[in-house]
């Protein structure tokens, strides 16, 4: 039996839901889901089709987070039981924002999926992401007339789908006359087994076909389901024919996915956009963004403390500071480094910790500087050796903290030559743009290969 307190939570969260939506989207959205189960973990609840699902946790991942058990990416662990109410069936929501938004004279918008928070002005910019957030914006500026398909590939939490959405904003924002759709793949997939069963796959492929702008989400779910990749591959190959814009995500590259050679050479078509974890300061910037988003202020060292503790995606740091503003405002205080040490520290320690050495700081710099490692560990003073040599215990310096000494030794240098050569570095920082950058690209590939404690 469900308990008291579960019951208490989930009434409680729906007020909240209540006060952050419209009477007309609670009523639709919001009302028709059932608590049924509820333990420490996780909360079991039923909703009467996929869509209301996805509308939840496009839309209310924070509050869930707030109120609900959280899985350890920081997720609110909540398990849906979709059932279908026997008058109602998915493809009658598919038409229905069609005729309600036509009436409008806003024909053919399908926008109810877009994520009011995703859109560009809210995704913060670092090197792993400014190629591809410019590729988004080109495509959202010019749809079907700059880079199509657009194939935006990642690992998961890196803001694949945020970008997504923002190119459905701006566009309904910027080309109020084009007719735009936004869905997952699995959402695709169940809408064309619903018109199949009813009958009405005449009528869904016009619908797909009518179409200037398709957005879809995870094309991973595509694989392994032949009839339906035929079924997406006829409407892909029609709308690119007409210079239609099509902007795919993925967490991995065409080549990789396991679906037909036909379909994988199409998607590389146009421009296969690349989508990197953020480097530390695109973390701090993250972070900080986030905790003033929720009315916080997050000082530079508490976010830099955070974001050093292993993170690797945007979707972990958000659980990290979701958690940490509702901990300090159910608390009424300041986020403070104590606070993120106790709030944190289950998080932290799911992930597995990571150790930078002086050997890893070698290998990054000679990758990145193109010299020998053992050219840097030797006593060489060639200005094409001597220079990397120093950001090596410059980045020493910065990064090895207590094992900084027994860093000295193995390079064969005394501390104050150590000093000497950060102190020297961290001055050309502050007018040097390109050795900025060259030192952001070694972090970077430090991160990539740090060795498990
Ligand atoms: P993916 O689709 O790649 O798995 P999402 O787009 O769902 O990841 O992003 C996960 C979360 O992280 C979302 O809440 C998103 O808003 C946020 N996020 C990801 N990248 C950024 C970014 N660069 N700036 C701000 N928020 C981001
Ligand atoms: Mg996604």
């Amino acid at each position: 039996m469900l308990h008291k307190e579960a019951s208490h939570t989930w009434e409680c969260l729906l007020q909240v839901l209540q006060k952050k939506c419209s009477p007309v989207e609670f009523q639709n959205w919001i009302s028709p889901i059932q608590l049924l189960d509820a333990t420490d973990v996780e909360i079991i609840v039923k909703v009467p089709n996929v869509f209301v699902q996805e509308y939840l946790l496009t839309n209310y991942t924070k509050e869930l987070a707030l109120f609900l058990p959280l899985n350890n990416q920081g997720k609110p662990n909540i398990r849906f039981v979709i059932h279908e109410p026997k008058h109602k069936k998915t493809h009658d929501l598919l038409q229905e924002p069609l005729s309600s938004s036509s009436s409008q004279g806003d024909k053919n918008r399908l926008s109810f999926s877009l994520n009011q928070n995703y859109t560009f002005a809210q995704f913060i910019e670092g090197p792993s992401n400014q190629f591809v957030k410019s590729a988004a914006l080109g495509v959202a500026n010019r749809p079907g007339k700059s880079y199509n398909p657009l194939f935006i590939h990642g690992g998961v939490g890196l803001g694949k789908t945020h970008l997504l959405h923002s190119i459905g904003h701006y566009i309904q924002e910027h080309h109020k006359r084009i007719h735009i759709h936004c869905i997952t793949t699995e959402q695709f997939i169940n809408d064309l087994v619903n018109n199949l069963k009813n009958k009405s796959i005449e009528q869904w492929k016009t619908f797909y076909r009518r179409l200037d702008v398709l957005l879809l989400d995870d094309i991973p779910f595509l694989e392994n389901r032949l009839n339906f990749e035929e079924e997406f591959c006829h409407t892909f190959e029609t709308l690119i024919h007409q210079n239609k814009q099509i902007v795919i995500t993925s967490d991995k590259p065409p080549n990789a996915l396991k679906l037909s050679e036909r379909l994988i050479g199409r998607m590389e078509w146009g421009l296969v956009a690349k989508i990197s974890s953020p480097d530390l300061e695109t973390k701090v910037a993250i972070l900080q963004h986030k905790a003033e988003q929720r009315g916080f202020h997050l000082s530079q060292s508490v976010a830099f403390f955070i974001a050093e503790n292993g993170f690797h995606n945007v979707r972990q740091l958000e659980g990290a500071i979701n958690r940490l503003c509702a901990h300090c405002n159910l608390t009424s205080t300041e986020i403070t480094r104590e606070s993120a040490t106790v709030i944190l520290s289950e998080l932290f320690y799911h992930i597995p910790k990571k150790q930078i050495t002086i050997e890893s700081i070698l290998k990054s710099v000679a990758a990145t500087f193109n010299v020998q490692i053992q050219d840097l560990k030797s006593t060489t003073r060639k200005k094409e050796v001597a220079f990397p040599r120093q950001i090596v215990m410059y980045l020493a310096k910065e990064l090895l903290q207590d094992s900084f000494i027994k860093a000295s030794h193995s390079l064969g240098k005394t501390r104050s030559t150590i000093l000497h050569s950060w102190n020297k570095i961290k001055k050309q920082l502050d007018t040097n743009d390109i050795l900025k950058q060259k030192i952001q690209l070694t972090k970077q590939n430090l991160d990539q290969e740090k060795t498990d404690i």
